[in-house]
């Protein structure tokens, strides 16, 4: 028997004049990605893309749980692929139906004869379906309004299809349809939420992550570079971009009032996004940020970062409750990682008592004791880039 895997498009079947654009990445991106698992014809007609193995040694398996995870599908199924013929799709729904329909007590048989000059029509087709899979299983009862399970034969160009069930796919919109952003990724909770957020809506992720050697360590890099891996398995390859920020808190350290420590160090990380978003394309930033969750959270805090902005900044967890946050975390496998006990450069010269309601003007004042452009033109020189592909990270730097 010849399995198969089909796939249901999401929203852009909405997209009118634009949904060719959609459809072509989405297909593109499928095409990719199964082909790492063996050769594959990957085919789209009818809101539907179908993933035909063409050897025994495609892994289907692997291939279904890669699918589920493309942004742009809202279902898939697995499918037996049989001959055009009834004898051959009634041998094969014996075969096929003790285990696929093992765990219903209750069925329904929907037919689809896109083939028009096939012999039977839907209703008879289902009607023969309908007898064999009773016949193979006397235990199941036929219910047409409330069935536990639909089983689905569909009459195609080239074959038939027989699946059951469906699975629900990853949702959102094809990865890079919605342009490129520079995710701003910390060692925390939040920000790969965010970043798995915005990707979900169709965004490109380029990664940002600061560091302050010696104060912060390798390991804790490296945790960071691992959540960025298990993000890649969402958003494909990443370019995560690393900025040592060491010069700039310990200049912050020396000069300014300890309070504004936190709310200066955030101006300098938008400042440095700014530019390195500029000269890598991307057209917006992204932070993990959650209105209130810490003083650098609140109203009046992100306001005085957030005026340095040059582009749109996308906060996608800012009205989450951190419990729903952890529930995503978890759900994407970046949790576990998240909760290692790294050091974060923010977590380095934190203040006793940080501003929670600064004034932008009394920012400027602190801000104005250290060289602001040096320190920034300083920090954008130590930038180095590592490619994360397919969940492996790729050391060499780009530049
Ligand atoms: P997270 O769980 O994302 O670390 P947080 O609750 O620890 O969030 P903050 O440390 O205040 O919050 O950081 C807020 C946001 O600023 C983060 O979500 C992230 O987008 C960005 N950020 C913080 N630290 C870094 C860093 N070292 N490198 C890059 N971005 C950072
Ligand atoms: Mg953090």
């Amino acid at each position: 028997m010849n399995e198969i895997i089909l796939c249901k498009y999401g929203e852009i079947v909405l997209k009118g004049a634009n949904r060719k654009f959609f459809e072509s990445m989405l297909n593109r991106e499928v095409k990719r990605r199964m082909y790492l698992y063996g050769p594959c014809e990957v085919r789209a007609s009818q809101s539907t893309i179908t993933i035909d193995p063409k050897s025994d040694c495609f892994d289907i398996d692997g291939a279904y749980n890669e699918v589920r995870r493309i942004f742009g599908l809202v279902g898939v199924s697995r499918a037996l692929k049989v001959e055009k013929d009834m004898d051959a799709i009634s041998l094969a729904l014996r075969t096929w139906a003790p285990t696929a329909l093992a765990a219903y007590k209750t069925f329904k048989v929907e037919a689809k004869r896109s083939d028009k000059t096939f012999a039977l029509n839907s209703p008879e087709i289902c009607e023969a379906c309908g007898g064999v899979i009773l016949s193979t299983l006397p235990r199941l009862r036929v219910n047409v309004h409330k069935p536990d399970v639909v089983v689905r034969v569909e009459i195609r160009d080239t074959a038939a299809y027989i699946h059951a069930g469906q699975d629900k796919g990853a949702g959102g919109m094809p990865v890079g349809s919605a342009g490129r952003a520079l995710l701003l990724l910390s060692g925390g909770i939040d920000s790969p939420v965010a970043g798995y957020m915005m990707a979900k809506r169709g965004v490109k992720i380029e990664a940002l992550h600061f560091e302050s050697f010696p104060y912060t360590s390798e390991r804790a890099r490296e945790k960071v570079v691992d959540l960025a891996k298990k993000l890649s398995v969402y958003c494909g390859e990443i370019h995560m971009h690393v900025i040592s920020v060491t010069k700039i808190q310990e200049a912050l350290n020396e000069h300014c009032e300890e309070d504004y420590f936190t709310l200066l160090l955030r101006r300098f990380m938008m400042r440095l996004a700014n530019k390195t978003a500029d000269a890598y394309k991307c057209q917006a930033l992204v932070t993990g940020e959650s209105l209130g969750q810490v003083a650098s959270q609140t109203m009046e805090a992100l306001g005085v970062t957030n005026v340095l902005a040059e582009m749109p900044v996308f906060r996608p967890c800012i009205g989450m409750d951190k419990e729903e946050i952890i529930a995503i975390s978890r759900a994407i496998d970046t949790f576990d990682i998240s909760i290692e006990p790294f050091e974060d450069c923010c977590t380095v010269f934190t203040p006793r008592h940080p501003r929670t309601k600064p004034v932008l003007w009394k920012v400027e004042r602190e801000e104005a004791k250290v060289d602001v452009d040096t320190l920034v033109n300083e920090a954008f020189e130590t930038l180095y880039t590592i490619k994360i592909t397919r969940g492996e990270a790729d050391s060499d730097t780009l530049n």
